[in-house]
């Protein structure tokens, strides 16, 4: 019998579990452990809550969950409720799957100032995440800028768009839904370094701005290179050039209150404000040689009470563990940190990739460690699951299992139904009560 903990349950720590779960058969056990007292990282956190299509792979990680011999232990903190050298003391292998839950910086003059939120933190509050839970992002102000030119920018401008009623059917939380109802943005920009060729926007997101109730999209029709350079670009990206110039063509609807903007070869320079964001001092760019923004030197300013900066992630380091600081991740050969400890997912490779980029992670490490660790019948000596209950009893943790997360998904469901503010679920004390443990 082997013993492998994984820590995190976000996509890559779930398919590393099933690809061990398929090399080991009967003869592992493995403990999925979280910091947060529910499963599925970003796929809970992160996924826009009007995405619930991406969000149901959530039911293949749940059947994981509920294999024999695997185990989610929530609120278990790696780090600050167990240590590295304690969890290889217990099981032959430890797989990091922790994500890079930390905003990177902007790092430019008044970063710093009230109204000016990482994508993670405001992601996480519209999606019911306890670190953000009293985020209150400043939705009193007319306009918003975001900064970055992916994904999750196109969700950020997307979500502050929405009427209400285009969030039926999303499980966005009631806190969020309530004060984006009231929100006073109109004018949202998309700020970028590059222009619309080099976009990490795909097509089926941008196109849902073109279908939006309030707001309308805004491109100029001078940021594009000639049309028959769209040849040179990959089909995916060619889609999503098209989706902008179709954008660039329309004449904007005079019916619809609110834009979305996207200010192309724009690179902010400075945040201004009288205690708070008001401004934003943007230079203009132009692409050299290589295809890199280099600043002309031109800037201007353009008002923005909220800035939301969507322009990536990194990992925190965890105390016995190598890191990379200039990486901002672990370092690691293709999966492997040293003797039994390995990496997945965004803790492995940084944040890049979707949620299906993290299988192939997890079935190579799990492929690693089968190959280290050859299935056994015999017992292997650590203590495993066993040892780590141990553990943490005698340090008063109490972790949250797979049955008691079901509980709480089941009360959040009736309580959506019945109207009960979902966010009061998401301290875990009122989680707990709230499901009778
Ligand atoms: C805003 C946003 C929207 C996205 N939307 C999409 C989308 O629509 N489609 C798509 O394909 N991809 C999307 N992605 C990408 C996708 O979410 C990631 O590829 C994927 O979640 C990465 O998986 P992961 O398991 O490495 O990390 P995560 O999903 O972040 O999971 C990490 C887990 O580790 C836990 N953890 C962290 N530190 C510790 C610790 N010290 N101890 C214990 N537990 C810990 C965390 O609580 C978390 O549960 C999105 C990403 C973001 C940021």
């Amino acid at each position: 019998m082997r013993h492998v903990a994984i820590v995190g349950s976000g996509p890559a720590g779930f398919y590393t579990a099933e690809a061990l779960g398929k090399a080991f058969g009967a003869g592992i056990a493995i403990d999925l452990l979280d910091r947060l007292p529910v499963p599925y990282g970003l796929i809970r956190f992160g996924v826009a809550p009007d995405h619930q299509s991406i969000k149901a792979v959530a039911r293949r990680y749940e059947k994981v969950a509920l294999t024999p011999g695997i185990r989610f232990l929530g609120n278990v903190h790696l780090g600050a409720d167990v240590s590295i050298e304690e969890l290889l003391h217990y099981y032959d292998a430890v797989v990091l799957a922790t994500g890079a839950p930390l905003d990177r910086r902007l790092d430019i003059p008044g970063d710093d100032l009230p109204g000016v939120i990482g994508s993670a933190a405001f992601v996480g509050w519209y999606n019911g995440h306890p670190d953000f839970a009293d985020l209150r992002p400043p939705l009193d102000v007319s306009a918003a800028a975001i900064i970055g030119n992916g994904n999750v920018a196109l969700d950020v401008a997307r979500i502050l768009a929405k009427t209400p009623a285009e969030f039926t059917g999303s499980d966005i939380v009631a806190h969020a839904f309530e004060a984006l109802g009231a929100s006073a943005v109109r004018a949202i920009t998309i700020f970028g370094r590059r222009g619309p060729h080099q976009v990490a926007m795909t097509p089926k997101e941008l196109g849902e701005l073109g279908h939006l109730a309030a707001a309308s999209p805004l491109v100029d029709q001078a940021d594009f290179p000639p049309p028959g350079t769209d040849a040179m670009l990959d089909p995916g990206q060619r889609k999503s050039v098209e989706h902008l110039r179709s954008f660039a063509a329309a004449q904007p609807d005079g019916a619809k209150p609110k834009t979305i903007a996207f200010d192309f070869f724009a690179r902010p320079v400075a945040i201004e404000g009288d205690g708070r964001a008001e401004r934003l001092v943007v230079e203009r760019t132009a692409l050299d040689a290589s295809g890199q923004a280099r600043g002309t030197g031109e800037t201007y300013t353009i008002a923005a009470g909220l800035v939301v900066s969507c322009i990536g992630y990194s990992s925190p380091p965890i105390p016995g563990i190598p890191f990379d600081q200039s990486l901002g991740r672990f370092p690691n050969t293709d999966g492997r940190i040293e003797d039994r400890l390995y990496a997945v997912g965004w803790a492995r490779r940084g944040p890049t990739g979707t949620i299906g980029t993290n299988r192939p992670d997890g079935y190579e490490v799990a492929e690693a460690i089968a190959a280290a660790f050859p299935p056994t019948a015999e017992p292997s000596g650590r203590g495993g699951g066993a040892g780590l209950d141990r553990l943490l009893d005698s340090r008063g943790c109490d972790p949250v299992l797979f049955a008691d997360w079901q509980k709480i998904e089941a009360a959040e469901v009736a309580a959506a139904r019945t109207g009960f503010a979902r966010e009061k679920l998401v301290r875990l004390p009122d989680l707990l009560k709230a499901v009778g443990r």
